[in-house]
């Protein structure tokens, strides 16, 4: 999962994006207003972390232009203490959440997981495709219930293609959110990567949809199964 922290305090910022990293997201950072507008319109992003005040463009500013040009990523808004028109305006302009300040860091990666999932259309916590899962909490995933060692990589390419079970994912969308904007990306990676976690988890759960991308399905076995018990 990608996501552009907008945030101009610098301490914050590095905090969070140290935080966020560990949870297993990459992060582009914007550090003023002008910057997060042209991101925001030009990247993909699963989530968007914005504090309200910024400099160059103010994050309400920011916000309303996004949704006018129909970016539709979920966006998640840090506001200051006692200002609660802050946040009337940011809901109003097209925010989906938002955070106070100061704010422990569980709590918004907490909002961000739901956020997240919500926009994928999961209301579970937890990700299972057939007997494979996976668990943002955790930042954790098992097969049959046997724990998974992934690298940071496989796990951001196993949780978007679960994220997404069953639709084609191209290699592009693939590499538009697994990498940050500042990675030299390369597309013929993906396919390595690909292989590295079929060898992980079963090479049936992943389709190769010749010239299109991946889809990720549970195996016919399992779905046989799981159709038994009904
Ligand atoms: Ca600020």
């Amino acid at each position: 999962m990608r996501i552009l922290l907008v945030e101009d305090d610098r301490d914050l910022s590095r905090q969070l994006k140290i935080a966020l990293s560990a949870n297993g997201y990459v992060v582009d950072h914007a550090p003023d207003g002008e910057e997060a507008q042209f991101l925001g319109e030009t990247e993909p992003y699963d989530a968007v972390i914005l504090d309200l005040g910024l400099p160059k463009i103010d994050g309400v500013s920011v916000l309303e232009r996004w949704r006018q040009r129909n970016v539709s990523t979920p966006v998640l808004i840090l506001t200051a203490r006692g200002a609660w028109s802050e946040k009337v305006a940011g809901f109003d302009a097209g925010a989906d959440d938002y955070l106070t300040k100061p704010f422990h860091t569980e709590e918004l990666l907490a909002r961000l997981r739901a956020l997240v999932r919500r926009s994928a259309g999961h209301a579970a916590p937890s990700l299972s495709v057939g007997g494979l899962r996976l668990d943002p909490r955790a930042a954790r995933a098992s097969v049959n219930g046997e724990p998974l060692r992934l690298t940071s990589l496989e796990y951001r390419l196993l949780h978007y293609l679960m994220m997404h079970h069953g639709r084609v994912i191209s290699r592009t969308e693939l590499v538009e959110h697994l990498y940050d904007q500042d990675f030299d990306r390369d597309s013929n990676t993906i396919e390595v990567f690909i292989g590295r976690v079929r060898k992980k988890i079963g090479s049936d759960r992943i389709d190769t949809v010749r010239g299109l991308g991946y889809r990720l399905t549970a195996p016919i076995d399992e779905l046989r199964d799981a159709a038994g018990k009904v």
